[in-house]
């Protein structure tokens, strides 16, 4: 499947979007990625699309999403309408876990993170290392991959709480590993190999969620017809994975555009608390939304 990359989309316009999570204030940062998305899409004649990334129902709130809507208005940016939310295509998801589950590719996981921790923290004290993820995260062990159907059964029966997880080594034997996505980006740039095995078994299914962020992005680009991907270069890494879902589940592939970071004072990528670069204290105190564009490098 991956020596023969699927084409990039060939719709009749372009299409942007600008996905935020209502579980905080939008800041500088998504200024900086809404806005490059909105002017790509005026400049190409495309279109912009909003979606809002809201599948973790605990965290994320109709205000925060009401204040993204306030926020990006006030910056001058129109969107096409509805909007698109992720909390109404649960059903899409598990349509789309349900097809590589039929695969064979997926499995029910059911250590809970602190017992991940305790695991590799245990690893660790004896002098190893435990592989982590290009964010630092320590891989998932390996043991819910080899339970049999039986004691999975067994476990679900009991009530255990698991989420679903890619297996990935056995997902790169049916597409091989020679897969690429194209990069236009402020890192590197051209055909990007993409190294999905970095990051282990990925979630596609949480135990608090029906869902997983890399799956439904992979789902809602194709759903939504995004033709470029417009975000931060901290998910360039990401990128792999949803290449190796978009050839398991025979997506079009996008072009990719990960555009660099806002850092805080701190040197560190901004976090939704900061409130000294939140968009909405910055109108507070009087700024215009020229002051942004300037403030962001544009
Ligand atoms: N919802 C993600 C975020 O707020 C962005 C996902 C994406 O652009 O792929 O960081």
């Amino acid at each position: 499947m991956a020596e023969e990359a699927m084409p990039a989309m060939s719709f009749d316009k372009p299409a942007y979007r600008f996905a935020p999570s209502p579980n905080g204030l939008l800041h500088l940062g998504h200024a900086l990625s809404a806005i490059l998305n909105h002017d790509m899409a005026k400049k190409t004649n495309g279109r912009f699309l909003l979606r809002i990334e809201d599948i973790d129902l605990a965290r994320c709130t109709p205000e925060f999403e009401e204040a993204a809507y306030r926020d990006l208005s006030w910056l001058g940016l129109d969107w096409e309408k509805p909007v698109w939310r992720q909390s109404e295509h649960f059903d899409d998801y598990r349509a789309a876990l349900d097809r590589l589950m039929e695969m064979g590719l997926v499995y029910p996981a059911f250590l809970t993170r602190g017992e991940v921790k305790a695991r590799v923290a245990e690893h660790e004290e004896s002098g190893k290392s435990w592989p982590r993820d290009p964010d630092g995260s320590p891989l998932y062990p390996e043991d819910d991959r080899h339970r049999s159907e039986t004691e999975r059964q067994l476990l679900i029966a009991k009530g255990v709480r698991h989420a679903f997880r890619l297996d990935m080594h056995k997902a790169l034997r049916l597409t091989g590993d020679a897969l690429k996505w194209t990069e236009t980006g402020d890192g590197a740039r051209g055909e990007i190999t993409a190294h999905p095995t970095a990051w282990g078994d990925v979630v596609l299914s949480r135990s608090d969620a029906p869902s997983s962020y890399h799956l439904s992005v992979t789902v809602d680009d194709a759903a939504q017809g995004i033709t470029h991907v417009v975000r931060g270069l901290d998910l360039f890494e990401a990128t792999a994975v949803h290449r190796l879902l978009q050839e398991l589940l025979e997506l079009p592939q996008p072009v990719y555009h990960h555009h660099r970071l806002i850092l805080g004072p701190d040197g560190k990528k901004l976090s939704k608390s900061e409130g000294s670069t939140g968009l909405a204290a910055l109108r507070d105190q009087g700024f215009a939304p020229h002051d942004i564009r300037r403030l962001v490098g544009l």
